[in-house]
């Protein structure tokens, strides 16, 4: 074997693991970044349900600036949070932050969509 038959075969074998490292790197899963299951609670007192939008599950009409509730079909949903503990929503503050323990049960933390 000469030393120009060495060069090929290790430039080539170089190569093939170039594109072995390439298709592990670019191969990884789409990023889903952004997209969470948002909590809410209806705003109307008399409904109050608590319900979860998953990514890409809204059932709002695309023009509407928020989600619809899914029991009595008003748009008042507030942003919530929800307790990992027992699960009750609790809507934000007007700053849209959480409650750093829930008023339902004391425990926590209280988990958000991060939206
Ligand atoms: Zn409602
Ligand atoms: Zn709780």
């Amino acid at each position: 074997m000469n030393n120009t038959v060495k060069i090929i075969i290790i430039v080539v074998a170089l190569a093939g693991a170039a594109v072995l490292i390439g298709w592990s790197v670019g191969g990884s899963k789409p990023s889903v970044e952004g997209r969470r299951t948002a909590y809410y609670v209806c705003s109307d007192p008399k409904c109050a349900t608590e319900f979860e939008v998953e990514p890409g599950q809204s059932i709002a009409p695309p023009e509407s600036p928020t989600e619809i509730c899914p029991a009595c079909k008003k748009d008042w949903p507030s942003r919530a949070a929800k307790c990992s503990a027992c699960g009750r929503h609790t809507p934000m503050d007007g700053h849209g932050i959480a409650p750093e323990a829930c008023p339902a049960c004391g425990g926590g933390p209280m988990l958000t969509s991060g939206a």
